[in-house]
């Protein structure tokens, strides 16, 4: 990525969300989101096929999303078309500022390696914010090391599992490299789910994040099924 041709022009807040379509914020996070539909997921549609994968129960379409799908699924596709837009990039970075943290994809995924580029480029454009990006395009983080590309040091991104208490297995030309990491999740019937990553403790403090901040950082992290 050529950072330095990057040009960025604060816009408005206002006209930020006009552009970007809005971030998201939920009562589990300690900070602004982003969603995209989950009818854009493009490993996740497959996986969602196959019975017992985690994808085939997706929390982003039940629950809290499903009771607001009215209103959630219109301004996700709008965020989706709006990716499109030269101005996106501007946008999305001028709507975060120096937030410390940033969650990419409550629901949805990337949607190819420009589309990772255009986040990495937010990424480099907001130093004071730390970025979690969790995906199940492991395809798409393939071709962008593959490119070159390194991962911004404030980007953390997070291979996610495809079957709960089946940790994720990390490609070869993935592994060790700074920024990748994994997310797993395991059931009740999991005898030793710290074998999988730091235990998400969301579910014990009221399904809040409060002070933890594990999914920013480089340790696996393991969270319980939904
Ligand atoms: S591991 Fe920590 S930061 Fe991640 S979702 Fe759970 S409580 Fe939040």
């Amino acid at each position: 990525m050529q950072v330095a041709t990057i040009q960025f022009f604060p816009m408005r807040k206002t006209i930020a969300h006009q552009v970007h379509g809005g971030l998201t914020q939920t009562s589990k996070m300690p900070c602004k989101s982003y969603s995209l539909p989950t009818a854009a997921c493009q490993t996740g549609a497959k996986m969602a096929e196959i019975e017992g994968s985690i994808c085939s129960d997706c929390y982003a379409d039940k629950g809290f999303y499903r009771l607001y799908a009215a209103t959630i699924e219109p301004a996700q596709h709008a965020r989706l078309v709006s990716l499109e837009d030269p101005l996106w990039v501007a946008a999305m970075a001028s709507s975060i500022g120096s937030d410390p943290f940033f969650r990419w994809h409550d629901a949805g995924d990337l949607q190819g390696l420009w589309h990772l580029l255009l986040i990495c480029a937010v990424c480099y454009l907001t130093p004071n914010t730390k970025h979690w990006l969790p995906t199940r395009e492991y395809a798409m983080i393939k071709e962008f090391i593959a490119a070159g590309h390194e991962v911004p040091d404030n980007l953390s991104i997070r291979l996610s599992a495809m079957y709960p208490d089946v940790p994720v297995k990390v490609p070869a030309s993935l592994q060790g490299i700074k920024g990748i990491s994994t997310s797993n999740v395991h059931t009740k019937k999991n005898t030793d789910p710290t074998a999988l990553g730091h235990i998400c403790d969301a579910p014990t403090k009221n399904g809040e994040c409060r002070d933890c901040r594990h999914c920013w950082g480089a340790e696996p992290v393991t969270y319980g099924l939904h």
